[in-house]
């Protein structure tokens, strides 16, 4: 039996997109010389044609597996509905809008065959996207390489293979507020980066602007550093300290000059500012809480609608 690999995609109003991208798929899985190549992919409860599209892909090529979410889940989520539901020895992460090219299969798969278990794409370049959207993501990949205790491969996405072995300790994991990137590097074991330069999208929009890329931002921070909170105690130290110095500074000044009424001004900004940083410091503390009464209420992580299996592979013994 030869070594079998699934290319795994999400798609959430991906309609002009996959038909597209599909052709490309396949054709990097053919040129995979001893490998049974198969394709899953995930419809993220998706409000155009997309399902459709994808049926029709499933129709004309039994190598595809397709599954259906009740309902928008966000990327993450696909991918770990997706993740759950394959059943390879290797698996290819990918985006639906061909931005991650499927030509890179082929890199791919030889490192996995040299032996690593994560092998993931770096980016060289961004084209087609917005020199905010670059920058932001910069920013992004700095902040959280500073304060996250996993090393987080800068200028890498979701784009990568994943070994049997990855993908089930990853299986493993059933937090819910799941900032992929991280959990794949948090798994461990040998990985290794391919460097490639990403296309821009095929067709469509992205579908993350910036309050999303925002959030899945703090959720990268939060799921994997503490450091805010820490941040917190020390801002508190700051202010005490500061505050402690300026009360010295007030109380030897009214020994030495006396103490009229004044100083209205020097109040408000004290109280102001000490109001401020207590908010700030108790928004922190909420971001983390606000996550782990999401985590007790251990809710599943998504609804499946439909699976639709890919035809097996080879012909059943008789
Ligand atoms: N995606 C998804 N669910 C979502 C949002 C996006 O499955 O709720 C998929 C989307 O179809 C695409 C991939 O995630 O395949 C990356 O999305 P996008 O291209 O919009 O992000 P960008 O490349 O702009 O960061
Ligand atoms: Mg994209």
């Amino acid at each position: 039996m030869p070594d079998r690999l699934t290319v795994l995609v999400a798609a959430y109003n991906e309609q002009e997109a996959l038909p597209a991208l599909h052709p490309r798929i396949r054709a990097a899985l053919d040129r995979l010389e001893g490998l049974d190549g198969h394709v899953l992919y995930v419809d993220d409860g998706s409000h155009d044609g997309t399902w459709r599209a994808l049926q029709a892909i499933a129709a004309a090529d039994p190598r595809v597996a397709l599954l259906r979410l009740s309902r928008n889940f966000g990327k993450e989520l696909a991918l770990t509905a997706g993740l759950d539901h394959v059943d390879a020895d290797a698996v290819v992460v990918m985006d639906a809008d061909g931005q991650d090219p499927p030509e890179l299969l082929e890199a791919f798969v030889a490192r996995w065959r040299e032996g690593y278990d994560v092998v993931y794409g770096t980016r060289l370049q961004r084209e087609g996207e917005t020199w905010m959207k670059r920058g932001s993501a910069y920013l992004f990949y700095r902040v959280i390489g500073r304060l996250s205790h996993t090393p987080i491969p800068r200028d890498t996405g979701d784009f990568r293979l994943l070994s049997r072995r990855a993908v089930d300790a990853l299986r493993q994991v059933r937090e819910r507020n799941r900032f992929m990137k991280g959990l794949f590097t948090w798994v461990g074991y040998r990985q290794c980066a391919v460097p490639y330069e990403r296309a821009p999208r095929l067709a469509g929009n992205s579908k993350f602007n910036y309050w999303r890329l925002w959030n899945f931002a703090l959720e990268g921070i939060t799921s994997f550093s503490t450091a805010p909170l820490r941040v917190a105690t020390y801002l508190g130290i700051a202010t005490a300290l500061s505050a402690f110095v300026f009360a010295c500074f007030v109380v030897v000044k009214a020994l030495l000059f006396g103490d009229p009424v004044q100083g209205w001004p020097t109040m408000m900004a004290v109280i102001l500012f000490l109001g401020g940083v207590q908010l700030m410091a108790l928004g922190v503390i909420g971001e983390y809480l606000g996550r782990l009464y999401d985590e007790a209420k251990q809710r599943p992580l998504y609804l499946v609608d439909a699976w639709r299996p890919s035809a097996p592979s080879e012909p059943a013994a008789p």
